[in-house]
């Protein structure tokens, strides 16, 4: 919660993580537990999966319309990743920041690096490793939606990704989910108590230092 009747600037707060290191779960739960933080929904050329819903995981789109969107300057960033393009829609973000909602972005280093750039280094970025690679193929393996060969590449492409992890202002491994989780709402409620995110706050210390005045 950000302070009771104080104004704060949104936060942008960004999840990233090799696939199936257990982002999309925290992302879930940091949704149903907090009203106040909503869910870039990117665009992306990669076919859906089965148990997915277009405009809840995706909108899903073709190469053409979403170089147009690119073009026509729609997406704060976007990139390649797995061989299939992935953006952010702009007015989407705009329009949550507006009224008064933090934004949740589950995209990756590529994304979290064009974002810290456009919005001027006021981002919050949070990586989560997987415990081990043991236990990251395990995983991939359990969520049963991907072949063989997607796995391998998912796995060599975790190894890319890990990489890129000081490029973040917090490291978390995720052994626990529970714990993981509230770790995140930790760093997410530190970040809406910076001094420089509560633009409410000059007003009501200026009235707390009236008497000094006199
Ligand atoms: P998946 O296909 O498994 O849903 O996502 C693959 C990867 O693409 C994930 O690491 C995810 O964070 C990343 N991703 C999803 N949406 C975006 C986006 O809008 N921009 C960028 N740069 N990466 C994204």
């Amino acid at each position: 919660m950000p302070q009771p009747g104080l104004d704060h600037r949104g936060v942008l707060f960004v999840l990233s993580s090799p696939s199936g290191a257990g982002k999309s779960t925290i992302a879930r739960m940091l949704l149903a537990a907090d009203p106040e933080i909503s869910m870039s929904v990117s665009v992306t050329t990669r076919p859906m999966r089965p148990g997915e819903v277009e405009g809840r995981d995706y909108f899903f789109t073709d190469v053409p319309r979403f170089k147009e969107m690119a073009d026509a300057d729609e997406l704060v960033e976007w990139a390649h990743v797995f061989g299939h393009r992935y953006g952010t829609p702009k007015q989407a973000v705009n329009d949550m920041l507006r009224s008064g909602q933090d934004v949740l972005f589950d995209i990756d280093w590529q994304g979290a690096q064009q974002l810290f750039q456009k919005a001027g280094g006021d981002v919050v970025r949070v990586f989560i490793l997987p415990p081990s690679v043991e236990e990251l193929e395990r995983r991939l393996i359990n969520r049963g939606t991907d072949d063989e060969d997607v796995i391998a590449s998912r796995m060599e492409r975790a190894a890319s990704e890990i990489s890129h992890w000081d490029g973040y202002d917090y490291v978390l491994i995720n052994d626990d989910v529970e714990r993981c989780f509230a770790q995140v709402r930790t760093i997410l409620e530190a970040e809406r108590l910076r001094r420089s995110r509560q633009t409410g706050l000059i007003g009501f210390a200026r009235k707390l230092m009236t008497p000094l005045a006199g």
